[in-house]
């Protein structure tokens, strides 16, 4: 009998509550059956499959770790392992869902008042509002802690937005955009829920990706936009509340690292068992079988590292620098274990229908955004030197 295809080498499943096991292998059901049949394609259009969302949003995961407005309230754990599962299958679905529930109702549920978190977190996390995270932008993506340049400016109950953004996930259909824009009166960073139809906002969808193509990540301008204060996020008061946010959310996207490893890994590992060359399956070839185990051991410390990350994280001890470290390590390894599956492939690995090419190339992604290995390297080194290379 063959071993089992599988990339969770320690069992660290096991850990999980049979509740929380049973969310995974549902995740993991729908990944399986509802996009692995449909991804290459829209990858390939660079559209996004709109037809899933009914079946997605009956999962119930979105705000999975918040209390209330109709979410799962469950443990970071289960919110990684659920980023961990799509991206398993489809990294571009996990950045979605990294948007949706992570980004724009993590924002508005930690930094909302009452009254934003019940207007807006319901419908969101029954994918029926969809929202969108503007922080970066053309001129400012590492440097968005000093520099942002987008604006907003206060008159009476309103104030006044403009300026550009850059790479927005779902910013083409989104519903509502967290907006990071700077005050011209305290200098300091302010967060505003900017409602899709408002007079001024524009959106352009970002062509021509080479990775997450299924991602709709737009350039957003806003001339004049005219936003009420009552929409303006009433626990925002600077960049260290947008960080907060940023703590929470580059946890998951370690997670998302791991399980685009994992499915590389598995696809590969199944490719070489039935692939014969030389009258034999690849996979018993000596060279080849360094490969596997190279790419089984990254991404089981990998595992190991982003477990013991939402360990920290569900006990509230969870720093910049522990989120930093995990979503530098992991997203490079991962880069090293999506070649790797793709050379023992040899040419078919960057065929799209042998399901690793996709990976290769979503893993650049990755690597960049929510902090560049560069700038999440120097978080890690500012806290172990007490001394930051910022500036
Ligand atoms: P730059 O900041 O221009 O950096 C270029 C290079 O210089 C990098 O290697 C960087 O590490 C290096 N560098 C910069 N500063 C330093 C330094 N001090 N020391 C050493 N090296 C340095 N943003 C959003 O707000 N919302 C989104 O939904 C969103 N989604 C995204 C989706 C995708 C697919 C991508 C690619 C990006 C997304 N982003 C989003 C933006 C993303 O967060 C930025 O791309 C990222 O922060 C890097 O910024 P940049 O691309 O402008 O690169």
């Amino acid at each position: 009998k063959s071993p089992p295809i599988d990339g969770d080498f320690y069992d660290l499943g096991g850990r999980l509550s049979p509740e929380d096991r049973a969310l995974q292998l549902k995740v993991r059901a729908f990944m399986e059956t509802e996009i692995q049949p449909i991804v290459n394609e829209y990858w390939l259009k660079a559209e996004f499959p709109f037809e899933i969302i009914p079946k997605f949003a009956a999962l119930n995961i979105c705000g999975v770790t918040y209390d209330g407005y109709g979410c799962p309230n469950r443990s970071y754990l289960m919110e990684g392992v659920i980023a961990m599962e799509m991206a398993r299958v489809d990294a571009s679905i996990a950045t979605f869902f990294g948007v949706q529930s992570g980004l724009a109702m993590g924002s508005i549920y930690m930094l909302g008042s009452q009254a934003q978190k019940d207007e807006w977190l319901p419908g969101m996390q029954q994918l029926k509002i969809i929202g969108a995270f503007g922080l970066t932008e053309p001129e400012v993506g590492s440097g968005a802690a000093g520099g942002l340049t987008a604006t907003a400016k206060r008159e009476g109950d309103t104030w006044i937005l403009n300026g550009q953004k850059k790479w927005i996930g779902n910013a083409t259909f989104a519903d509502v955009t967290v907006m990071w824009a700077r005050d011209l009166d305290d200098n300091q960073v302010k967060g505003f829920l900017l409602r899709k139809d408002t007079p001024g906002l524009s959106v352009e969808k970002i062509h021509d990706k080479m990775a997450l193509r299924i991602v709709q990540n737009g350039l957003i301008t806003m001339k004049d936009c005219r936003v009420a204060e009552a929409d303006r996020l009433q626990h925002a008061n600077g960049f260290k509340d947008t960080s907060r946010v940023l703590r929470m959310t580059r946890a998951g996207v370690a997670w998302e690292a791991v399980g685009c490893a994992r499915g590389a890994y598995e696809n590969a590992l199944a490719y070489t068992r039935s692939r014969k060359q030389f009258g034999k399956p690849i996979a018993a070839f000596q060279l080849i079988q360094g490969h596997l185990v190279e790419m089984l051991a990254n991404l089981t410390a990998m595992q190991t590292m982003v477990y013991r990350l939402s360990e920290l994280q569900d006990a509230g001890a969870l720093k910049d620098e522990h989120a930093s470290l995990a979503k530098v390590f992991c997203t490079m390894r991962t880069r090293d274990v999506v070649s790797r599956a793709r050379e023992v492939m040899g040419g078919n690995g960057i065929l799209l229908e042998y399901n690793v090419a996709r990976f290769v190339a979503d893993a650049e992604a990755i690597y960049s955004y929510e902090g560049t290995k560069e700038i999440n390297s120097l978080i890690v080194g500012r806290a172990i030197t007490g001394m930051s290379a910022f500036v």
